[in-house]
């Protein structure tokens, strides 16, 4: 799990240069920043390139943060998008994200040596899909998945299945709209970085219109999901600004930049990493509020709070709603008794 420290206000101060500088309140989330899901993801490839030496190839961003690539990178990973493109005696590892079942079997069928990141919280929604699925036997379910296209979560786990098993649901007008087969024999799944709230009614739509729907008992978001949208909510309501730390094609920071926009923050901004922010709008702001999604390191937070620290003079407060203690053994050819 990622450090949750945070620069302690005492340094901040030692970065205050003039008696002129205002004074900006710092409202900390936490939990935020990384998971278990990704801590594992890159424990992988570390383990990977430390055990068979580089290159070890990753098939797409392992985390969806360029800060981690590009550190990965030059420890040794090529990131490639599809497996033609990795040499006949390559390694490759399969991103957080999962992957269609035709990945790890395209491997197979290229001898190649895979290592698969897939996140066990992600791999417990493949799971549920193929139990509903039940093998396409007398008990085969229709399945509809609430997530976002596109996504490569949602295409890894539409992909768990043949084609035409599950229909996917973006949005509460598509849960109003859609028009199933059968509505007696359905489930739901879900992405694991959705929006909470914006879920909880999709859920309630989809058991509204079909009352014999299965599923999960509220939704498959993650903890870390959960747990990094309410301490978003928990500052947001005092901010008038939140950044959220992490990449734009990184669901779970985008979600809580709109968690903060929607619980009262007067303006959330999505910012990858200090090189990014325009501190202009930074104007007129007293009290800031900064989260980091789950695949933005806690250094990017560090970063962040040690240039404010001269520009302004800095009160830092940090929100923890949830203590995390979660961790995730490596996957099977690099797990010892040591993870
Ligand atoms: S956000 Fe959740 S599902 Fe995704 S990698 Fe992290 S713990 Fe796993």
């Amino acid at each position: 799990m990622s450090d949750q420290t945070f620069l302690a206000p005492e340094r901040a101060a030692e970065h205050v240069s003039s008696t002129e500088q205002r004074t900006l309140r710092v409202l900390l989330a936490g939990p935020r920043g990384f998971c278990a899901g990704v801590d594992r993801a890159i424990r992988v490839v570390e383990e990977a390139l430390r055990r068979y030496g580089a290159p070890v190839y990753v098939r797409h961003e392992i985390v969806h943060n360029r800060t981690v690539v590009e550190g990965l990178e030059a420890k040794g990973a090529i990131f490639v998008e599809e497996l033609d493109e990795v040499p006949a005696d390559g390694h490759v590892v399969f991103s957080a994200h999962g992957v269609p079942k035709a990945v790890p079997a395209e491997a197979e069928r290229r001898n190649l040596l895979y290592l698969d990141a897939t996140c066990p919280l992600v791999s417990k929604v493949h799971r549920e899909a193929e139990r509903h699925f039940a093998g396409g036997g007398p008990e085969q379910r229709h399945i509809l998945m609430i997530g976002h296209a596109g996504h490569p979560e949602v295409v890894g786990t539409m992909g768990q299945l043949p084609q035409g098993a599950v229909t996917l649901i973006n949005d509460a007008d598509e849960a109003r709209s859609v028009q199933p087969e059968d509505p007696s024999r359905l489930a739901f799944i879900t992405q694991t970085t959705l929006s909470v709230d914006d879920t909880a009614e999709i859920v309630d739509i989809l058991r509204t219109r079909f009352p014999d729907i299965e599923g999960p008992r509220r939704e498959d978001i993650c903890y870390a999901t959960t747990n990094r949208q309410e301490a978003v909510k928990a500052i947001a309501p005092e901010s008038d600004l939140v950044i959220v730390i992490g990449s734009p094609n990184s669901s779970n920071s985008q979600r809580l930049r709109e968690v903060a926009e929607r619980s009262g923050a007067r303006r959330a901004l999505l910012v990858p990493k200090l090189a990014d922010l325009d501190w202009s709008v930074l104007e007129g702001v007293e009290t800031l509020g900064i989260s980091a999604g789950a695949s933005a390191p806690e250094t990017l937070v560090q970063e962040m709070v040690v240039a404010l620290s001269e520009h302004f003079v800095l009160q830092i407060e940090e929100r923890i709603v949830k203590k995390e203690n979660v961790s995730f053994r490596l996957p099977g050819p690099l797990a010892t008794s040591a993870d």
